[in-house]
């Protein structure tokens, strides 16, 4: 009896074993999923001190009002120099022109400004600066268009986030914005989740990870070189499950082909669409690459529904006038700009701070 039961037990209990480490061993390690969601560690004040309370919008364009005014800006400059100029002759005209086309404002926007100044103090010259500062105000506002809408369109259904897709040229700021963006509507008590679904480069899914546990966000990345649609989707699946008020979408911006960004880029946003609409497409624009930086860019504008512009590096630009060129080239309003690399570095974009900076105002 007993040589039967011991052998009994010593098999059930070789049963029992093996199916509880089987269970473990199931816990520990699940199926590799396609989609990876890092969520960031609980903030700890001495390792995290990015998450301190972020800066206020205002503050923010005031502080780059003073960066222009105080930096060797070209813009800046040339108006600086056509307000002190004793007469303003042939030559004086011709220099100011010069120098409003090096510093990126455009040939269109330099003529107009030039002949509406020529019009307003060629006949009163400059003997009482006031008025030529008056008229270079408001020539130059009226440039950079304070009528346009430069508010984010971040509407959406109670059950749906709203969605912003970030495009662009590699290297332009694309993820450091998403990482900021991610902060300041933070600071505006939504709820934020991002997507990274540049694949291309595992580098970039990383570094917006590490972006997400600097502001406080969890994001949703891919394998390297899992299809950047799939993410995308899975990004906004995620947000709608955890009901969060935003979802940034980081893309890949590759110049390959025209044919083949459009395929790309359209693919991303279809296929989010299938789960909530893109309130915003945001194209973002290195504003040290000058003319190259707008001919990339015109390209991204073409092959997807640009609703708004991120002009960043504006902090390293001696070229201001890029603000007038892009909206002008491309038709969308600039929302936001870049001052630098820290997370409180981007500001909703206001043309009347912009130009009293330019101004030394
Ligand atoms: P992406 O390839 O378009 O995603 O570009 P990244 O976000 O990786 O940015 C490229 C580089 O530009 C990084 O070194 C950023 O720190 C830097 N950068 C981004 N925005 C700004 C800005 O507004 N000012 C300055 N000075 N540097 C910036």
């Amino acid at each position: 009896m007993l040589a039967i039961a011991i052998p009994v037990v010593l098999v059930v209990v070789g049963l029992i074993i093996g199916l509880t480490m089987a269970r473990r061993r199931h816990a520990v390690a699940p199926v590799a999923p396609s989609v990876m969601v890092e969520t960031p560690p609980p903030p700890a004040p001495a390792e995290a001190p990015a998450q301190e309370t972020p800066e206020q919008p205002a503050s923010r364009m005031v502080r780059l009002r003073r960066r222009l005014s105080s930096s060797n800006n070209g813009l800046a400059k040339a108006l600086a120099g056509l307000l002190s100029a004793d007469k303003l002759d042939a030559a004086t005209w011709e220099s100011f022109e010069t120098t409003l086309l090096a510093a990126d404002l455009g040939v269109g926007p330099t003529t107009e400004l030039v002949d509406s100044l020529r019009a307003k103090l060629g006949v009163e010259g400059t003997s009482d600066p006031g008025v030529a500062r008056q008229a270079l105000h408001d020539d130059l506002l009226a440039l950079v268009d304070p009528a346009l809408d430069r508010t984010l369109n971040l509407e959406h259904e109670p059950a749906l986030p709203a969605v912003v897709m970030m495009v662009g040229v590699n290297g332009t700021g694309k993820t450091t914005t998403v990482g900021k963006l991610g902060r300041l509507l933070i600071a505006e008590g939504k709820t934020v989740l991002f997507g990274a679904a540049d694949t291309f480069r595992a580098a970039a899914a990383e570094q917006l990870i590490t972006w997400g546990s600097r502001v406080g966000v969890e994001t949703v990345s891919g394998a390297e070189g899992a299809d950047p649609a799939s993410v995308a989707f899975q990004a906004v699946d995620r947000g709608i499950s955890d009901g969060v008020d935003v979802v940034l979408v980081d893309t890949a911006g590759r110049l390959h082909t025209k044919v083949g960004l459009m395929d790309e880029l359209g693919k991303v946003k279809r296929v989010i669409e299938k789960k909530a609409p893109v309130t915003e497409v945001l194209l973002v624009i290195d504003a040290t690459t000058g003319q190259n930086g707008l001919a990339q860019a015109r390209v991204f504008a073409e092959v997807v529904d640009v609703t708004g512009l991120v002009l960043t590096k504006l902090d390293g630009s001696a070229k201001g006038g890029i603000v007038v060129a892009v909206q002008r080239e491309l038709g969308v309003p600039v929302k936001l700009v870049g001052l630098g690399e820290g997370v409180d570095d981007l500001a909703p974009f206001d043309p009347e701070q912009f130009v009293q900076g330019l101004l030394g105002e």
